[in-house]
């Protein structure tokens, strides 16, 4: 398993942005393949970046991503512990 999750968390977010480098894209990919916790991150964020932006074209402003990125560590420490 993994062990490098939190690394990935603050690319995530990056990543669902669609800003990530295709390599960086594909390694996102395929530690998504194989590690549900990213996968079930992903989702949430997923989620939450749609609801953030209903009723808006434009990219989360700096502050919400910052604070998207936060909490979604305390989620991801709550729901998987930290070791
Ligand atoms: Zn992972």
């Amino acid at each position: 398993m993994a062990n490098n999750c939190p690394d990935y968390i603050n690319d995530l977010n990056d990543y669902l942005d669609g800003g990530v480098s295709p390599e960086l894209c594909a390694e996102i990919e395929a530690h998504l393949g194989q590690c549900q916790n990213c996968r079930i991150m992903v989702d949430t964020l997923k989620q939450t970046v749609k609801l953030c932006r209903e009723g808006q074209e434009e990219p989360l402003p700096e502050a919400l991503q910052t604070r998207l990125k936060s909490l979604l560590k305390e989620r991801w420490n709550q729901k998987f512990g930290k070791k």
